[in-house]
């Protein structure tokens, strides 16, 4: 038995992954949330569940995506060998497709008519509005009106794609009230729907369920990883919010010998409100029904973040991550924008990949880390494409012309 066997074994019954994770709900939702507990506790053993899934991931996303050694990245940058897995290349351009459509499956098989989701920039609520499209599911995405207003590109994809976009007009009318909206708008509506959320965060049994499903990642990595060199890589690598493309690449390998680290937004520097690195800035505390290192004000209330990255900015994080860090198996780093900056233009021009903003940051530290180690191998996660991303790129950062 490996000494990290226990690391396969979270989370509890409850939920806990240590102390962090559980279900801490207003009594009105225990019902539904042990509905879908119960549901895919049943179904995630179900060959015809199983199969479907496989068929959707081949021939709808696209998976396998490859993995890609970054040689002239590697040469310029000095020191160890980059991969990346090219989640970038997944049907809509991100990881979180690969959770989406094992959520929308869920739903299917639950016999449920609707998926109801929050999102912030808009990327979660693309994916959710894609998953309810392929299963012809209703669907309804709450957002905060300010977030409408900045995301016109996502808004317009979500209502081609057949998804109402419901504004959020209370509070400072961003993320967190989208989330509250959205769980009112469920307990209303929960015998005929599915709450999707949009990464390894919520209530049990979300961060698991979401893990399980992105662990394809990781799997299809390492066995090609495997195939291409014949050795597992030293280390591996992925950018941090909720922790989804994280936890999927790195959970096949925490009983191998590879270092694994987490990267987290650094934003403008260590202040409060400045950054978004829950794990390294934040304390244990309580946000949207589950314990976790939290960025808090005095009162417990969720602080401010900022990050360049729409979606690496939650005050949150994944409870197994936490689990994680405290068990050491797990390293957290952080990364200022102006490191993923430059990054994003290196990818960007030395290997014709334009990876998004939230991914730059773990090229970012892959970048140090290469130079660092001298020789050896690093597999990043490119947990996407940077499309989204472009028109804030052109308005924010001085363009590198070498
Ligand atoms: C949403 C998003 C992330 C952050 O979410 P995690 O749950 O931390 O993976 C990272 N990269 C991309 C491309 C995203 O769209």
């Amino acid at each position: 038995m490996s000494k990290n066997n226990k690391l396969n074994t979270v989370p509890d019954e409850k939920g806990f992954f240590g102390k962090y994770g559980g279900k801490f709900l207003p009594p009105e939702l225990e019902e539904p949330f042990a509905e879908i507990i119960e549901s895919y506790n049943k179904i995630k053993s179900d060959a015809s569940f199983i199969n479907e899934l496989r068929y959707i991931r081949k021939h709808f996303q696209g998976r396998p995506t490859p993995v890609f050694h970054a040689r002239t990245l590697s040469m310029d940058n000095g020191g160890a060998q980059i991969y990346l897995k090219r989640e970038d290349l997944n049907h809509t351009g991100a990881h979180k497709l690969n959770h989406c459509m094992g959520e929308g499956l869920l739903a299917k098989f639950m016999g449920k008519e609707k998926l109801i989701a929050e999102t912030g920039a808009g990327q979660h609520g693309v994916a959710v509005a894609t998953a309810a499209a392929y299963f012809g599911l209703e669907c309804e995405v709450h957002m905060g009106e300010v977030d409408i207003a900045k995301q016109a590109p996502n808004v317009s994809r979500m209502k081609l794609l057949g998804a109402e976009v419901v504004p959020v007009t209370h509070g400072l009318k961003t993320l967190k009230e989208a989330v509250d909206s959205a769980f009112d708008d469920y307990l209303t509506d929960y015998k005929n729907s599915i709450y999707c959320i949009g990464s390894v965060v919520g209530p049990h049994p979300f961060p698991l369920m979401v893990r399980d499903f992105q662990r394809i990642v990781g799997i299809e990595a390492r066995e090609q990883f495997l195939d291409m060199i014949g050795e597992l890589p030293d280390v591996v690598c992925a950018c941090v919010g909720g922790g989804s493309n994280a936890i999927g690449i790195f959970a096949p390998f925490l009983n191998d010998p590879c270092e694994l680290i987490g990267v987290e937004p650094l934003g403008r520097g260590e202040g409060v409100g400045d950054n978004a690195a829950s794990m390294t800035y934040g304390h244990e505390g309580i946000i949207h029904g589950f314990k976790c290192y939290l960025l808090q004000n005095e009162d417990g209330s969720p602080a401010p973040v900022y990050s360049c990255a729409s979606g690496l900015d939650y005050p949150g994080v994944g409870p197994e991550h936490c689990y994680l860090k405290d068990t050491g198996r797990v390293e957290y780093v952080t990364c200022l924008d102006t490191e993923c900056s430059d990054a994003f233009f290196k990818l960007t021009r030395l290997e014709g990949i334009i990876p998004a903003i939230e991914s730059a940051h773990a090229i970012a530290y892959a970048l140090v880390k290469a130079r660092e180690m001298k020789t050896g191998t690093i597999l990043v996660n490119l947990s996407g494409r940077g499309d989204k991303d472009l028109d804030y790129v052109l308005e924010n950062w001085e363009m590198k012309t070498k």
